[in-house]
């Protein structure tokens, strides 16, 4: 058994910046992540951070209140606002942390860090480095890691998180290279394990993100939170859906439908494609469906206005993409685009420190729900989130394992290591002949296409009955192949069963979400309903699946208004 102090599962922002806090603290944190740090999703954010740096423009300056105002509306009320408050406060500080410790950001002719217009902001906010942030972000905050020694475990998957019911213990972890299982005791652990969009088709999302950290959390009694709210990106490339960011319209793209309009003057008259993403995804897909797009399935960004040099320096990246995966280059011709699944509002249900309701278990980043974000996520705060929160956590990860009074029981670490050990036997073994990527293609095109962009009763009735049954076949998957040097056939084999649980309780949610907030968009209730539906919706597991509940959001100083962009 092998034991640290504070254990981080999650080597994307969250989980180093909560390392990074715990070593300053003066504690030995250690880091086990599914892939090498720099390889998680993060790394692959385009657009930029969000921060209110009090620039001036137009005879004005950028406030902490601002940022919360828009984050607040863009989140259709639904944000905690102490929380909102908390992140627009300390965001200023966190983004200069982060340039000191060497993020080459983007400067203004003055030299000052740039900031560009984001969609539900009103003011120029999101700091970049041309549209290639979350790398260098990532890359700035593994270089802090090195720097202070702390342990990085590659290729470590965690499976199970163990708890004795009152408190966290640690975790049993999988080595991908061998195949061997490990019991990791821990005074607190900390997940930033990132977002779940695989359980959607159409994803933005690296291929690991299938949200094993959430199953897990749910899996040992922490609730999750608000996973009904599911973030469709308007502008994702056609065919394979990787991100064109939303950059693209904040240096001044257009979009275009099949008749050569502008149509968000339709949707949005004011901040046309600089609207939120929830309304502006909808616009789209609703010009798709009503036959204005082109082949049934796409629309087009326009970018040749802003010039050869503008989008080389600022926009490099997607000039890419659209060249290598759609054979367009956007400084000859318009990008075609679609919406697409991008990112998970709901999450483990914590504090602004991260505490979650199992004493010494914390979340932070994608994979959390604080609730900042509400019922839809404006651009650049999720990176924002990552580290200012991810900080947080590691920071009260620490003062919990100082002060903890009891130490990890060793038998209870190996009962679970060895249990854990006869399930992935089980599933070595098979019972059937199911075909496991077969039930999650099914599952992933149920939850695109009954539980997307617009939803209706009848057919999310539809999805919980066809989750039922791709868990029932679940129970006899084929024999899983049996090499032990990374056997990514049975960690997607074992992943499967909670994405399945996060499929059915993200359609259990909206399915009993009787009104529109947000991302979450209901056909037959397509109104916001503050009497009835101002609330978060927790799922615990109860002996016969998910059970949701329903509490409070917390209004400090912007109480509920109409949202017009
Ligand atoms: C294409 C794209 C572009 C984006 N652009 C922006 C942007 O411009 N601005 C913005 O604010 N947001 C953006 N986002 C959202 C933002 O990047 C993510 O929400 C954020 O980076 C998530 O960070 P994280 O640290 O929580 O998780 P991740 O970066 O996803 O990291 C998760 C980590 O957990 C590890 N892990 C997961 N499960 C396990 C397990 N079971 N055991 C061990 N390790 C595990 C992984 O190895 C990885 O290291 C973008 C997202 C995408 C997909």
């Amino acid at each position: 058994m092998t034991s640290h102090p504070v254990v981080i599962v999650g080597g994307g922002l969250a989980g180093l910046r909560a390392a990074i806090a715990a070593a300053d603290s003066g504690v030995e944190a250690a880091v086990f992540s599914q892939v090498y740090p720099v390889r998680s999703h993060s790394g692959a954010a385009q657009g930029g951070i969000n921060a209110p740096l009090g620039n001036a423009e137009k005879g004005r300056h950028d406030s902490w209140e601002r940022q919360a105002l828009d984050t607040v509306k863009g989140s259709d009320y639904l944000a905690d606002q102490d929380a909102v408050e908390v992140l627009c406060k300390e965001a200023a500080g966190d983004v200069y942390q982060l340039e000191h410790w060497g993020v080459p950001f983007s400067r203004t002719l003055e030299g000052r860090i740039a900031q560009r217009p984001f969609g539900g902001a009103d003011f120029p906010r999101t700091c970049y480095a041309a549209d290639k942030t979350g790398r260098y972000l990532l890359h700035t905050l593994y270089e802090q890691s090195v720097k202070r020694r702390i342990k990085i475990y590659p290729e470590w998957a965690a499976l199970t998180l163990v708890t004795d019911g009152d408190a966290c213990q640690g975790v049993i972890v999988y080595h991908l290279p061998s195949g061997r299982l490990e019991a990791v005791a821990a005074g607190s652990v900390v997940f930033g394990t990132g977002g779940c969009g695989q359980v959607y088709a159409r994803s933005t999302n690296s291929l690991i993100n299938t949200g094993g950290g959430m199953a897990m959390a749910y899996h040992a009694g922490v609730p999750l939170e608000d996973m009904e709210f599911v973030q469709f990106h308007p502008t994702t490339l056609v065919g394979t859906n990787i991100l064109i960011t939303e950059a693209g319209r904040g240096e001044g793209g257009y979009l275009l439908n099949a008749g050569g309009e502008r149509f968000m003057k339709e949707y949005a008259a004011e901040a046309m494609e600089l609207a939120p993403r929830d309304i502006v995804a909808r616009a789209i897909a609703t010009e798709i469906d009503e036959g204005r797009g082109f082949e049934d399935s796409y629309i087009l960004l326009d970018l040749r206005h802003l010039g050869r040099e503008m989008i080389i320096e600022r926009l490099p990246e997607i000039r890419n993409h659209s060249i290598y995966f759609a054979g367009v280059d956007p400084v000859e011709k318009p990008i075609p685009v679609q919406p697409g699944q991008h990112y998970s509002m709901g999450g483990i249900d914590c504090n602004i420190d991260g505490e979650t309701e199992l004493k010494g278990f914390f979340a932070a980043g994608e994979c959390a729900c604080v609730s900042v974000h509400g019922a839809n996520r404006l651009g650049g705060n999720s990176l924002l989130e990552t580290v200012l929160f991810g900080r947080r956590a590691g920071v009260r990860a620490v003062e919990h394992a100082r002060g903890a009074t009891t130490s990890a029981n060793p038998t209870l670490l190996e009962k679970k290591k060895d249990e854990l050990s006869e399930k992935l036997g089980s599933l070595l073994a098979g019972k059937g002949q199911e075909d496991p990527s077969a039930i999650r293609n099914e599952m992933k095109n149920t939850m695109f296409e009954e539980v997307g962009i617009f939803r209706r009763r009848d057919e999310m009735k539809q999805a919980l009955g066809k989750l039922s049954g791709l868990r029932e076949r679940y129970a006899w998957l084929r024999p899983v192949k049996s090499h032990r040097a990374y056997n990514l056939d049975l960690l997607r084999a074992y992943e499967l069963a909670g994405m399945l649980d996060l499929a059915e309780i993200t359609a259990m949610g909206a399915l009993a979400r009787e009104e529109s907030r947000g991302s979450h968009f209901r056909v037959d209730f397509p109104s916001r309903d503050d009497g009835s539906w101002l609330r978060h919706t927790i799922a615990r597991k109860g002996l016969a699946g998910p059970e949701l509940s329903y509490e409070k959001v917390t209004v400090t100083r912007w109480p509920p208004q109409a949202r017009k962009y």
